[in-house]
């Protein structure tokens, strides 16, 4: 049985002062909205203004940063390794996808399905491949549509495909590895057994002699298939490798997360030296690392776009709703909501704080613009 794992990375917080977006004086106004300041009675709240010139934010229970702390938690080393990269492809471009990068999940609201009092956070995502915030949406997303596939078809197995290690440039195995893996598809001997399956593409850097292992783990579903069959075809097709494996799969939910975590990105970049992250980010530039085929075809791979953006109100930017927490009940309640899944009653807001940042100080907004209350990643919260 095959014994299926995950891995995080580093938990180290990174460091990510939110920079110029910011007011350089706290706002003087009485201000409505949050119920602990009645305009009438205060002008600038006490911690509003260690909101506006930190990045930081405390609650009662601890210390919370930025949203893309909260998101960048478990892969910050994984984020630096990706900068790195992207920075040195940009050469100096100073509009760059290095900067992208920077701007993930930096802007972040909090918001309300108003049907069902539901809160979501919402944010900006920058959507590069290499981003590990992004990919982890990603993967989420894939896990569960692989899941369910899984869930349909009877007696499932993980196959795992290998081609001998070469010292041949990464870009020209991939595309012998993905050759070799058409045609296995089109041997009889191999469709009339299998009916479809989902591929991801995975490469390592081989701890024995140092060079690139490129393999794909197809989920597949059919007929049972001998290892020998297995095994033979695949020598026939990729000419040298007789490298693969086939195993039953008995935990359909873990099998899915196993080889979905490569489905956004086959590797990850903290493990490779600098030279080895470039040759493998330009090698993959413009391909497909998962795909369907046969029965498995309706497996979706990509978020449908939602269009229900007129379903959700804004209650507040993540900055000033985890500013205010000690101070301001909206506040508490609204995070409380999301965090504990409980629904918000409707008029809960902190909206009026942020409106009133956005008409002083327009470059300090981190709110949503118009007609993107919708869900742009999937199970970010
Ligand atoms: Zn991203």
């Amino acid at each position: 049985m095959t014994n299926f794992t995950t891995t995080q990375s580093s938990s180290l917080l990174m460091d990510d002062p939110q920079g110029p977006g910011y007011p350089a004086r706290p706002p003087s106004f009485p201000y409505e909205g949050c119920s602990d300041y009645p305009s009438s009675e205060y002008g600038i709240p006490a911690n509003l203004e260690s909101l506006v010139h930190t990045s930081e934010t405390k609650t009662p229970d601890g210390e919370i940063g930025t949203y893309r702390h909260h998101r960048a938690q478990n892969c910050v080393d994984e984020l630096a390794a990706v900068r790195q990269v992207y920075e040195t492809l940009d050469a100096g471009n100073p509009n760059g996808k290095h900067l992208q990068l920077d701007g993930c999940r930096k802007n972040a609201w909090f918001a309300r399905q108003k049907d069902t009092g539901i809160v979501k956070v919402f944010s900006s995502a920058c959507r590069l491949r290499w981003c590990p915030m992004c990919a982890k949406s990603k993967q989420a997303y894939i896990t569960r549509s692989t899941s369910e596939w899984l869930k349909t078809v009877g007696y499932p197995k993980l196959l795992t495909l290998t081609i001998l290690h070469t010292e041949l440039p990464l870009s020209e195995q991939i595309d012998n590895l993905y050759g070799y893996f058409k045609r296995l598809r089109k041997r009889k001997a191999f469709s009339k057994k299998v009916d479809g399956g989902v591929w991801f593409f995975q490469v390592k850097i081989s701890k024995i002699d140092g060079l690139w292992h490129p393999h794909l783990h197809c989920l597949i579903s059919g007929l049972s298939i001998a290892h020998s069959t297995i095994k033979r075809i695949w020598k026939e097709v990729s000419f040298t490798s007789e490298i693969v494996d086939i195993r039953s799969i008995k935990d359909k939910d873990n099998a899915a997360r196993h080889v979905a975590r490569y489905a956004a990105r086959p590797s990850e970049l903290i493990n490779l030296d600098i030279d080895k992250r470039l040759e493998l980010v330009e090698a993959m530039h413009g391909r497909r690392l998962v795909g369907t085929w046969g029965n498995a075809r309706s497996v979706s791979l990509k978020p449908p776009k939602s269009d229900d953006h007129e379903d959700w109100e804004s209650v507040g930017s993540w900055s000033i709703v985890t500013g205010l927490l000690e101070n301001d009940a909206r506040a508490r309640k609204i995070f409380n909501a999301w965090k504990n899944s409980l629904e918000l009653p409707a008029g809960v807001t902190c909206k009026p704080v942020d409106d009133f940042i956005a008409e002083e100080y327009i470059w300090g907004s981190e709110r949503p613009p118009p007609g993107e209350y919708q869900h742009t990643f999937f199970e970010d919260n």
